[in-house]
């Protein structure tokens, strides 16, 4: 099978699962949860889509970025990518993206729903997420692993030291004093090292040099974790993993529920959410809307408590 007839199989596949009626399966995803010794979920893209926070959206983008859907953007990761911008225009969208998405954007049900279907579990995250939705709807910040660290970070780009350095105010600042019509901001706020005065950058893995000192604090808890499962009645949670980094969460995921005996996998994605045929037997696919389907989720968990 070619690349385009997979991800063909999976559009079709996608849109049969979102017109099903799910409730048997996502009752079974709670005795699943319910009866497992260690949970591990997965968390990306889709989880916060289902908040609102789309970057891919056409109308999210006339409703929170006016002034780039007038510059003729269609979407905010077209604005974001965009490679004729310049320096000051970068950072401008750039700071405008990360107060949004990051600092002011209101803590998304689907987390919260998760957190209560999940109540009282062992459990760890591991999520390619880098806008803190985890840790802002009240996980353990001890349980999450997020080896992309957080748009919240700012680095040397040198990097001179290893100093890594909260950055809410130097968006602020920015954002305040950008022309707010083409989202060009003041040379003299563009962010620097403290330490040496180089272009500072975000301690995010995508940046390169990444300075990976915040994000490795978890890893080797997150390791041990992973590696017990083998022997315990596991539960891998993967929700809204697509295929912008399969290699981190979706392709452990159901090689580890093929490897370890009393695995399964609950995959919930609204695009993808077709699993191997060889783990079929240890899956539950659930397709629509990941949003609607936690809450249900977390009403069928309440039931049972
Ligand atoms: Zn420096």
């Amino acid at each position: 099978m070619t690349y385009k007839e997979r991800m063909e199989a999976y559009t079709k596949e996608a849109k049969r699962l979102s017109h099903e009626d799910n409730t048997e399966k996502l009752k079974e995803a709670v005795r699943l949860i319910m009866d497992s010794e260690r949970l591990i979920i997965g968390g990306a893209a889709g989880l916060s889509a289902a908040g609102g926070m789309d970057f891919m959206s056409e109308k999210s983008l006339k409703k929170n970025f006016p002034a780039l859907s007038d510059m003729g953007y269609k979407t905010l990761w077209q604005a974001l990518w965009d490679p004729n911008r310049s320096e000051c225009q970068k950072w401008g969208m750039h700071a405008a993206e990360i107060i949004w998405a990051r600092f002011d954007y209101p803590v998304i049900k689907a987390y919260t729903d998760l957190l209560s279907i999940i109540e009282g579990k062992d459990y760890f995250v591991l999520t390619s997420n880098i806008d803190d939705q985890f840790y802002k709807a009240g996980f353990d910040p001890e349980r999450v692993f997020a080896p992309q660290d957080s748009m919240a970070h700012f680095q040397c780009s040198v990097p001179c030291c290893d100093d890594i350095w909260y950055g809410e105010d130097i968006y602020r600042r920015i954002y305040e004093n950008m022309d707010k019509k083409t989202f060009t901001c003041r040379p003299e706020d563009l962010p620097r090292c403290p330490h040496c005065g180089a272009p500072a950058i975000n301690n995010v893995r995508d940046f390169k040099p990444f300075i990976p000192k915040m994000v490795m604090k978890n890893k080797e808890a997150f390791t041990r974790y992973f590696n017990e499962a083998a022997s315990h009645r596991t539960v891998f949670l993967e929700l809204g993993v697509g295929f912008n980094s399969p290699g981190l969460i979706r392709h452990p995921f159901q090689r580890f529920t093929w490897l370890y005996p009393n695995a399964h996998l609950i995959r919930m994605n609204m695009e993808y959410p077709s699993v191997p045929d060889k783990i079929k037997d240890k899956s539950i696919e659930i397709g629509g809307d990941l949003g609607l389907a936690l809450e249900k989720m977390a009403a069928v968990r309440n039931d049972m408590t």
